[in-house]
């Protein structure tokens, strides 16, 4: 499926000089919506996936329905203050700031296997962040899926020796 023509370029949003891309039209047409959560619970199938990890706030918009389709459990990596039991966080910086990300200590068992979702790759900074929280509870990562992927900011070296799958390139 042509997947982009459900993509809006936004200029100069959140700051001058990103072109932010919005997937809420994509959202909103579920013929598109379920293609593209489809691709990814096919690409997950065969990895007998425990848990499905996202970050706030698109994460969780992929990575529900991944998890449901799955069967599987999901766990939310959230922004600081926003879980309400022990966390354990990282520090990492973004395509336009910096952040720290939390999960519940909880959260992931010694030994699941993981797929981590979100909407887009861009430096690559909010996946290492998001890996590195997993694997500090002991899950090994075994797939890393968006629908978008920033080439030019070249995130896909962060994710060296990870299985990856992006739906679109820019
Ligand atoms: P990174 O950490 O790879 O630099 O940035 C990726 C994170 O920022 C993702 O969680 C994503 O939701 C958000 N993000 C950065 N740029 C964009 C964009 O242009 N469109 C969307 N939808 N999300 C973005």
């Amino acid at each position: 499926m042509d997947y982009k023509k459900y993509i809006k370029i936004v200029d100069n949003w959140p700051k001058e000089g990103i072109q932010f891309k919005d997937i809420t039209p994509l959202m909103d047409n579920g013929k598109a919506f379920k293609a593209a959560v489809d691709e990814i619970v096919e690409f997950a199938r065969e990895k007998d996936i425990d848990l499905v990890v996202g970050p706030e706030a698109r994460g969780f918009i992929i990575g529900c329905p991944v998890s449901y389709a799955l069967e599987s459990g999901f766990a939310p990596v959230r922004k600081e203050g926003k879980l309400p039991r022990e966390v354990i966080k990282v520090d990492y910086g973004l395509e336009y700031g910096e952040n720290v990300l939390t999960i519940h200590k909880d959260a992931v068992k010694p030994g699941q296997r993981v797929l981590i979702t979100d909407d887009l790759l861009a430096t690559g900074g909010t996946i290492e962040a998001t890996i590195k929280l997993v694997e500090e509870l002991g899950g090994v990562v075994v797939g890393c899926a968006f629908l978008i992927e920033l080439s030019y900011l070249n995130g896909l070296e962060k994710l060296d020796g990870y299985d990856v799958l992006t739906l679109m390139k820019y």
